[in-house]
């Protein structure tokens, strides 16, 4: 997760959920976690890195010990995910739990579910942001997500959730024909409010194996950068959109490389990046499975315990050798290894891993000119 915004603008969007995970990396612990807590789905995306897993889940029970265990590592920003979460029957218990206990919880979800009892109790539980994802209008977003009227099903969840005071974030997936949509998805999370735009990369795993031509060339990437920078970053198109950049740390070494060559001042924005590296595998980030396995990332089968059967603290998994080896950056290869920006960056670990088969290895998928 990179907050272009708050990098490279006086910008206070998602200020607060970056102060949290900064607090909890600097006592040298777990900062943010990803807890998916099913991986059941109504919806069958094209694009899904999941590809439609379907692994048994925990209990209630279990799953409150995993907030006790959260809550022991010190709380750690958590984004609830799946699967479709809302398919759990007992969600609004275990995010009730989390936010009794005082935590900033994002919910991940597809918005199909949402109704309008739904969206008052998630208004009324305190959950933070709810991030929706939307690929595009009605037509492409229903291909795209193999299923017909889930696209009219998402603008109603925004409608309910923005009405009822809800914080929202759009979701896409920075994908070729998913791209020539961004005016819409920009369009439709300024009419209702959203804080932010996710743009996720792209990557041909799970049910995504099989469409390797929907990967953004580099040059197409630094079209789009090149675009946020002129319309949203210098310029002030949609002010109350932060633009939120996942699974690309090198994005935010391209735009400063790109302000600099310009002649602005980018010192400050290159002082935040020193204070924690946009890579966040074994950085203070870790990511839960609907079985308790801790995992490196959800993006990647690399397991580091099971928080449930194993006697597990989170706090220990920071000391885990794999994970300490991931998170220092001086351990990489390759062109991220003999990069002036490995520290800030660090590159994507999980590209590293899925398109070379090597953790340590480089991002080649690198945007730095
Ligand atoms: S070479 Fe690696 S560390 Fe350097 S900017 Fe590119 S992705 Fe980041």
């Amino acid at each position: 997760m990179t907050h272009l915004k708050s990098l490279f603008k006086d910008y206070e969007g998602m200020s607060a959920a970056e102060r949290v995970a900064h607090r909890s990396l600097s006592r040298g612990g777990i900062s943010s976690v990803i807890w998916v807590v099913t991986e059941r789905c109504n919806l069958k995306c094209i694009h899904c890195y999941e590809g439609g897993r379907n692994t048994p889940e925990i209990s209630t029970e279990d799953a409150f010990r995993i907030i006790e265990k959260l809550n022991d590592a010190g709380k750690p920003l958590t984004f609830i995910s799946g699967g479709e979460p809302l398919l759990r029957d007992d969600i609004m218990l275990i995010l009730g739990k989390l936010k009794d206990l005082g935590f900033r919880v994002i919910l991940s979800t597809n918005g199909t579910l949402v109704n309008e009892e739904v969206a008052t109790k998630l208004a009324d539980l305190g959950i933070d942001n709810v991030a929706i994802p939307l690929y595009g209008p009605q037509q492409f977003h229903d291909y795209f997500t193999g299923t017909p009227i889930s696209h009219d099903r998402v603008i109603r969840a925004l409608e309910l959730l923005s009405d009822a005071g809800v914080s929202l974030t759009i979701k896409t997936v920075v994908a070729r024909s998913v791209l020539r949509n961004l005016d819409y998805i920009l369009e439709v999370a300024s009419r209702f409010g959203a804080k932010a735009v996710y743009l996720c990369d792209f990557i041909p795993i799970g049910r995504g194996r099989l469409l390797k031509d929907e990967i953004v060339s580099r040059d197409e990437w630094r079209n789009l950068l090149n675009r946020f920078i002129d319309e949203m970053i210098l310029g002030d198109k949609y002010p109350e959109i932060e633009l939120d950049i996942g699974l690309h740390p090198s994005a935010a070494v391209y735009v400063m490389e790109e302000l600099r060559r310009r002649g602005y001042d980018v010192s400050e924005a290159e002082n935040k990046m020193k204070r924690r590296r946009l890579s966040v595998e074994g950085r203070g980030f870790v990511s839960i499975s609907p079985t308790g396995d801790v995992l490196l990332s959800n993006y990647l089968p690399i397991k580091l315990g099971n928080i449930v059967r194993e006697d597990l603290r989170l706090e220990d998994v920071v000391k885990n050798p794999l994970y300490r080896a991931v998170g220092d950056s001086s351990m990489l290869k390759g062109r991220c290894g003999s990069c002036e920006y490995r520290e800030l960056c660090g590159g994507s670990r999980v590209k590293a891993y899925v398109y070379g088969n090597d953790l340590l290895g480089e991002d080649p998928t690198c945007l730095k000119q």
